[in-house]
């Protein structure tokens, strides 16, 4: 089974992110990037699969700017075997990603494809769900087990008030959920060796994609800040601050 992990290149998660001053979006600027949190989940489940036997090779994909190598690398040092970046510049809106990752897997013909849930930066969790749809694919999204079985796949998927299994089809897509596993750290030696895997470059221009966002992000805003808290001394002074505020 051949295996492609989608990796987005985001803002890390432990950034306190701050809006622009002028409300078109985050500040980017000399922030840390990392992979995304659910993208790392997704490669490792991908190598976790490599060792059980039941995959034979990894390749990773970006869609972004030319530092996004830099996420592919990662996936490399990780243990994934050769990576591809998709080069392209601005914002992309996830139908876009969807189209141009439809030409990667038309190109490469993957058994599976996984990706995160979603991505933390916009958390738009659409991208999979539109590649399994551009491609005619089935689909096994908020993924907590995926387990090989003759050649097919059963996915237990994270609902609303319990687990879901369904039996997926090759060529299928997966998209994970934070309980699906836990991401191993990459060696130094790994990361040295990952620096000679092969990372292919393309241009977005090549995959004849319409990359023009549908959507005009109109303002974004910080959260209101939270309120100091009051301390109070006993049940009824806490009752008769509560109805003070109109909370009871
Ligand atoms: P989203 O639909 O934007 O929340 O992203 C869901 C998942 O799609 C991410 O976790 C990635 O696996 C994948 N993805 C989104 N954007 C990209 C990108 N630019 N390059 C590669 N994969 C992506």
């Amino acid at each position: 089974m051949k295996i492609l992990v989608c990796v987005k290149r985001v803002v890390d998660y432990n950034v306190k992110v701050r809006v622009k001053a002028d409300g078109t979006g985050v500040e980017l600027a000399n922030v840390k990037m990392s992979m995304n949190p659910f993208d790392e989940i997704a490669v490792e489940e991908a190598l976790r699969l490599k060792e059980k036997g039941a995959a034979a090779e990894i390749v990773v994909v970006s869609a972004g700017p030319a530092q996004a190598q830099e996420t592919i690398r990662t996936a490399l040092a990780m243990g994934a075997d050769r990576g591809i970046l998709v080069k392209a510049e601005g914002r992309l809106e996830p139908l876009a990603v969807a189209k141009l990752l439809k030409g990667v897997v038309e190109a490469e013909k993957p058994d599976l494809v996984i990706l995160g849930k979603q991505a933390i930066d916009d958390d738009c969790n659409q991208t999979g769900q539109m590649l399994a749809g551009l491609l005619g694919s089935a689909q096994g999204t908020f993924a907590s087990k995926v387990e090989v079985a003759d050649g097919a796949l059963n996915v237990t998927r994270e609902v609303d008030g319990g687990l879901q299994t369904v039996g997926l089809t090759l060529p299928a897509i997966v998209t994970t959920d934070l309980r699906l596993n836990e991401p191993r750290y990459a060696s130094l030696p790994n990361i040295m060796k990952a620096k000679k895997k092969p990372l292919e470059e393309k241009d977005a221009s090549e995959f004849g994609v319409d990359l023009t966002p549908r959507l005009e992000v109109v303002k974004v805003a910080e959260p209101k800040a939270r309120q100091a808290g009051v301390k109070v001394g006993s049940v009824d002074e806490l009752v008769s601050a509560l109805k003070g505020a109109g909370l009871v």
